[in-house]
């Protein structure tokens, strides 16, 4: 079991929620939490790609759901929240992972990108959070944990939609803070920096892109999914919970100094 500080982290029969588990980032945290003992409802756009998380008919669901969920709709995020509820009873924590990216600079970003990355980014949170909310406040406690982005404090040019989105999730991720406090409900945002998934593509970049990449983390390596894994077990862990309306940094020290680096 997972410990912080010497302390066991216990998430042990927590259920637990994860929007875009299908791959990347939401997989490892999907898989990882399972790995603690709880009780995950793994949920994707994909149905396929949860396929992982369907239990084998011999412990046929002792520990996890999967489900289609397409957090852009308020009917498919409403019946994953509702089969997660009939099969474990409450929700304990939230991990809004599912968002997509789109590039584009501002004069030529095509609408349909900017509403989409918008829909799923920011309203697909929205949803979700809404979802659970009954759920969370009749237990008189919850995690909601929300995907952000270095970007939504330092963005890239080119990435106006994406970026916009994800400071919208901080901002949103407080004022949610905000408004489930006196339920006992924490609300925080997680920003992972540079960690090669199948969308991104950082590791098909050219050499030399990644060594400029590379060259604006103050740690100089690529983040692993299981990093961002660890900070998520210990937000929703007892551990955390004095903690709410943040935004936690986890992307290897992306915002933490100016660029260019010098090695010394
Ligand atoms: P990361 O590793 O940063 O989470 P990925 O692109 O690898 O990024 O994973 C994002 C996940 O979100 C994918 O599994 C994708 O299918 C999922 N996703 C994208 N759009 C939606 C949506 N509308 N509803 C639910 N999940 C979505």
């Amino acid at each position: 079991m997972a410990q912080w500080a010497g302390m066991e982290l216990d998430l042990q029969g927590r259920v637990v929620l994860v929007t875009g588990a299908g791959r990347g980032i939401g997989r490892a945290v999907a898989e990882t939490f399972l790995r603690e003992r709880a009780l995950v409802v793994a949920t994707d756009v994909d149905a396929a790609a949860v396929g992982w998380a369907e239990p084998a008919a011999a412990d046929a669901g002792t520990t996890s759901l999967a489900l289609a969920c397409d957090v852009r709709s308020d009917a498919s995020v409403q019946a994953a929240v509702d089969a997660a509820l009939e099969r474990f009873g409450r929700v304990d924590v939230l991990v809004n992972n599912a968002g997509v990216l789109g590039e584009g600079l501002v004069e030529e970003v095509d609408a349909s990108t900017w509403t989409t990355v918008l829909d799923v980014n920011v309203t697909g949170t929205v949803r979700t959070c809404r979802a659970v909310m009954p759920a969370m406040k009749r237990q008189g406690g919850g995690r909601i944990l929300n995907a952000a982005s270095f970007a939504a404090i330092v963005p890239s040019v080119g990435s106006a939609a994406y970026a916009a989105s994800k400071a919208a999730v901080v901002q949103l991720t407080r004022v949610l803070a905000g408004e489930l406090g006196p339920w006992g409900v924490t609300v925080n945002a997680y920003a992972p920096g540079m960690v090669p998934t199948e969308l991104n593509g950082f590791r098909e970049k050219d050499q030399a892109t990644q060594d400029r990449l590379l060259d604006t983390l103050t740690l100089r390596r690529w983040g692993e999914p299981q990093e961002v894994c660890d900070l998520l077990c210990f937000l929703a862990s007892d551990a955390a919970r004095y903690i709410t309306g943040t935004l936690v940094d986890v992307s290897g020290g992306k915002l933490a100094t100016q660029l260019p680096q010098r090695a010394y």
